[in-house]
């Protein structure tokens, strides 16, 4: 079968490769489940493995398969993974246990070890393939209604993690009814966390570097009932003057100086949730005597959130369906650059490199 590879450390090596198929039997205790792979996601990792940033070769390779974004279709299930049948569609976790105490009793999204096991990303292969087998415990289903959209899944789950973290810390409060949310970054995992949030009924406000005019994130965020600021013309800080403070603050910018001002606008008891992976030096004057009082005297909470569990795919996956329901054709809009076939995996990439006006998500279906 071909895959899309990338030889580690070596920039814009990605490219494709010849293996043999996978067998149900390569995972133990007959809980493998074969799945032909029907499209996988693109996102800025992606784009950085093949930058040569990370990514990790498995023990034996000297390349990784890319893709940790995916959905398929179950082909074949082993003798103890009847949980799954023969043409269910599917979607696979992306972080195996390693080592630490959370590893081991299977949270390993909260790991405290440093190397770490992920699919595509660091030591296995990802899902760029034209087939995968993958444990049952791993796997979550989705109704075939969502097949067309359940690419998304995968960057939902983060999202859904950040959101169960915060409703389970906010348990020290004793009650929490949070009402009004901002998302600092209206990509397409702030627009996921836009619509998960609309989909537990908050007054969602979207913040986004480009003008409102013409863009496409801001007219999502407004179908389906958020409003979108452009922080070139107000601060999260003044926003919050003029919606009210918020009660959860979600930052998916990418660009850290950004969290400073994100933190001025928590309410009182308010959660600020940073999910940017920031590799670069970037420093940033900030208010830190305001900052610092405000979280003081307002029993503020402020988390990071990174990767995700089993039962956080299963949160995304019910995310999804209700907002197939609610709102038809929101979550088909941010698919917007889809690639036909594995051949043309290079043309994914391109996309991923940036300057594709109108780009929301891009992803490459392997089959159809
Ligand atoms: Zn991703």
């Amino acid at each position: 079968m071909r895959a899309v590879a990338v030889i580690p450390k070596q920039r814009g090596s990605v490219h494709l490769v010849e293996m043999n198929e996978p067998k149900t039997s390569d995972v133990p205790g007959g809980r493998g489940v074969k799945v032909k792979t029907l499209r996988v996601g693109g996102c800025g990792t992606d784009r950085e493995i093949n930058n040569a940033e990370y990514g990790i070769a498995p023990e034996g390779f000297d390349y990784l398969v890319l893709g940790h974004e995916n959905l398929g279709q179950v082909v074949e299930t082993g003798e103890n993974a009847k949980e799954f049948a023969v043409g269910d569609y599917v979607v696979a976790t992306v972080r195996r246990p390693g080592k630490s105490i959370y590893d081991q009793i299977g949270e390993q999204d909260m790991t405290t070890d440093n190397e770490y096991f992920e699919r595509g990303i660091s030591r296995l292969h990802g899902y760029f393939a034209e087939f995968y087998v993958e444990s049952a415990d791993f796997m979550v289903k989705l109704p075939p209604s969502l097949k067309e959209v359940g690419v998304l899944l995968e960057p939902l789950s983060i999202v859904e993690k950040g959101l169960q973290q915060a409703f389970e810390l906010q348990e020290r409060l004793k009650i929490w009814q949070p009402k009004r949310a901002a998302v600092i970054g209206t990509g397409s995992v702030g627009l996921l966390t836009v619509m998960a949030m609309r989909m537990r009924g908050l007054e969602v406000h979207g913040f986004g570097k480009d003008k409102k005019e013409g863009y496409l994130n801001a007219q999502l965020c407004e179908e389906i009932g958020a409003s979108y600021d452009s922080t070139m013309e107000i601060s999260v800080a003044d926003a919050a003057k003029k919606y009210g403070a918020f009660d959860i603050v979600f930052e998916c910018t990418g660009y850290s100086p950004i969290v400073w001002d994100a933190a001025l606008g928590a309410a009182k008891n308010g959660v600020l949730i940073l999910s940017s992976v920031t590799g670069g030096e970037r420093r940033a004057e900030i208010q830190s005597d305001k900052i610092n009082i405000e979280f003081v005297l307002g029993n503020k909470l402020m988390f990071g959130t990174v990767n995700a569990g089993r039962e956080h795919f299963a949160a995304g996956v019910k995310d999804l369906a209700l907002c197939e329901a609610m709102h038809p054709d929101w979550l088909d809009k941010m698919l917007t650059h889809p690639v036909n076939g594995i051949e043309n995996f290079a043309q994914m990439f391109q996309n991923l490199n940036g300057g594709v006006p109108g780009m929301i998500k891009t992803f490459c279906e392997i089959s159809p």
